[in-house]
């Protein structure tokens, strides 16, 4: 037979294990939310990065354009010149800028196809980054809410399991509840109170003196010598 305070001790050790191993999870949870948003920032700045890339050819190839657009006027110009010109030596002078000029806007005219082919490609790419990066924000999003309704789930049974939790216990006293206290948040994790089986202490795995297996017999409240955690016998096992 379990005696009484370690009956009643242990009913309340199984609430506060369980508001403990609760806890534990809540802590972990801004840890894991921050990692979802995290991911999804990079996930953002992938589509934002692929849009500015094909933004800049684009703006590259405008310039190309006006490029060309300005040697065209200032060919223009030169051929109506041509006609006014009295000196060949000019004339040849004004015929070898145009001529200069062609090449010019030649060049540029392939380097425009290629930025508009580069342009296409680079759409190409953001638009597939953008489809797979929404997909992945989506369920990022999802996972998001899933962790928030989770935080509240545990912070409700916490809440309910710390307002059923009794304050005082029937047949033990104030000073083992205070110590049950102080073992319960002691950082080693293990119950307060163990059982001791063949004679071993369920906490520390020593064996456990005569003297506390006489007191547990006799009903009193016994804490194990090596590692005071308070130790009970079960008997019926
Ligand atoms: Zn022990």
């Amino acid at each position: 037979m379990v005696a009484n305070w370690a009956e009643a001790l242990l009913k309340l050790q199984t609430v506060d294990l369980r508001i403990r191993d609760l806890e534990n999870r809540l802590a972990l949870l801004p840890k894991e939310m921050n990692e979802l948003k995290n991911r999804r920032d990079i996930a953002v700045n992938e589509v934002n990065t692929a849009a500015a890339a094909a933004k800049k050819i684009e703006l590259s190839r405008k310039s190309v354009e006006s490029e060309i657009e300005k040697l065209r006027a200032e060919n223009r110009k030169l051929q109506q010149q041509t006609a006014m010109v009295k000196k060949n030596t000019e004339y040849q002078a004004m015929l070898g800028t145009i001529a200069l000029n062609e090449k010019k806007i030649g060049d540029l005219e392939s380097r425009e196809l290629e930025l508009m082919d580069e342009f296409e490609a680079a759409k190409k790419a953001y638009r597939k980054i953008k489809a797979n990066n929404e997909a992945i924000v989506n369920t990022i999003r999802s996972e998001f809410d899933e962790f928030v309704t989770f935080a509240g789930d545990l912070k409700k049974e916490i809440a309910q399991l710390k307002a059923e939790r009794p304050s005082d216990i029937r047949g033990v006293d104030a000073d083992t509840l205070a110590r049950y206290n102080r073992l319960l948040a002691g950082k080693d994790g293990v119950a307060p109170l163990v059982k001791v089986e063949n004679e071993i202490c369920g906490s520390c795995h020593l064996k456990v003196t005569r003297q506390a297996l006489a007191n547990i017999q006799k009903g009193a409240v016994t804490s194990c010598e090596n590692c005071m955690h308070f130790i009970y016998l079960d008997d019926a096992e």
